[in-house]
Formats: structure tokens, C-alpha cells, sequence
């Protein structure tokens, strides 16, 4: 009773979305390889690319190299369920959430976003959040720092050994009995 309401008056103020909030999927086409992941673990299957190859000539090279050239990537958003698992399992960082959400359709066919549409909602897509600084520094970072305080680095880059895998032992029980033989019979 003595609450303030938390009543939001959406559309005529818009709601203050967290950052990370999953409105829609944005798409960085360029850093798109074509593996193919994120339309394979898609739940709904709902992602839907397609691609050509292409030979890149690389001078000194044996070889012209080949490349694959995204030419279709669509998200049907009347069949995403907004799991993220294709924004997780991009090896490549090409797909990002934007806290978008205004995109309703009177036509669910133009909830097909294609990559020039998905492309478009980059531009709304949060920065990454600072690093904490009371956080532990990143690989990255320690090493250089290792490198730079003139102490070793760490694993085979340094040249060092190559981890190994030690095999844990096997209990030590009573000997296992002997085969049977014809003699036993
Ligand atoms: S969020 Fe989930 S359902 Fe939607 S496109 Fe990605 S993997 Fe598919
Ligand atoms: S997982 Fe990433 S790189 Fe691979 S096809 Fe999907 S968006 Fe492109």
C-alpha cells in the first residue's frame, strides 16, 4: 500500500532497458566467415544463409586461396524463441543483442530480417561494458606484463614443456585370479 506503482507508461515513455537486454540480433556481416554454427545450433531453425566461394590470389602464394561469400543470412523473428545460443556459439563475433525491441509487424513476413536489415542493427548495439577494475587482468595481459617484469612466459610459447597428462593410478586391490584352465575343470 505504500509502494510507489511501478506501472510504466510505455509507449508514451520508453522503458530504460538494461543494456544487455535481448530485443533483437544484430548482425557485423564482415566478421562473418560462413561456418555455419550458429544456424546449425539454433533451436528453432531459423537462421538461414547461404554462400558462394570465391578464389582470393595471393601473390608469392602456390595456390589461389578460396573464401566463402556470405550472400543470404536471414533471421525469421516469428520463429526465434531469443535463446542467444547462436550469439554464443559465433566463433567470430558477428552476432550481437541489441536492446531493440520496436519491431512489429501487421505482416509476420517481414519479421524475416535479412543480413542488410540485421546489418542495420549494429548501429544499436551497446558498447562491452569496462573491465572491472578490481577484476583479474586478462591472459593477455599477464603475459605481458610476465614478459615485461623479464620473467618467463608461461606454456609452449615460451618454449617450454609441453603439458602433460598424467594418467591417475589405479587402485592397488588383491591381485586379480588367474584364468581359468582345463586343469580348474
Ligand atoms: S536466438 Fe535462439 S532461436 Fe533465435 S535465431 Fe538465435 S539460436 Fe535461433
Ligand atoms: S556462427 Fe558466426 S561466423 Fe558462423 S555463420 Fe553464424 S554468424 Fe557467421
Amino acid at each position: 500500500m505504500t509502494r510507489r506503482s511501478g506501472t510504466q507508461q510505455y509507449p508514451d515513455v520508453e522503458p530504460d532497458l538494461p543494456p544487455r537486454s535481448r530485443g533483437v540480433i544484430a548482425l557485423l556481416e564482415e566478421n562473418c566467415t560462413v561456418c555455419m554454427l550458429c544456424a546449425r545450433e539454433c533451436p528453432d531453425w531459423c537462421i538461414y544463409i547461404d554462400s558462394h566461394k570465391e578464389e582470393v590470389v595471393v601473390p608469392g602464394a602456390a595456390r589461389a586461396r578460396q573464401r566463402n561469400v556470405l550472400d543470404k543470412f536471414d533471421i525469421d523473428f516469428s520463429l526465434c524463441m531469443y535463446c542467444g545460443i547462436c550469439v554464443e556459439v559465433c566463433p567470430f563475433d558477428a552476432l550481437y543483442w541489441s536492446p531493440e525491441f520496436e519491431y512489429a509487424e501487421y505482416d509476420i513476413r517481414d519479421l524475416l530480417h535479412d543480413k542488410d536489415h540485421l546489418g542495420q542493427w549494429m548501429a544499436t548495439v551497446p558498447p562491452p561494458p569496462a573491465h572491472d577494475p578490481n577484476g583479474e587482468p586478462s591472459k593477455e595481459e599477464a603475459t605481458a606484463a610476465r614478459k615485461a617484469a623479464g620473467g618467463p612466459a608461461t606454456g609452449r610459447a615460451a618454449g617450454g614443456p609441453a603439458a602433460t597428462r598424467v594418467r591417475p593410478q589405479r587402485p592397488t586391490g588383491p591381485a586379480d585370479p588367474s584364468p581359468p584352465t582345463n586343469a580348474d575343470a
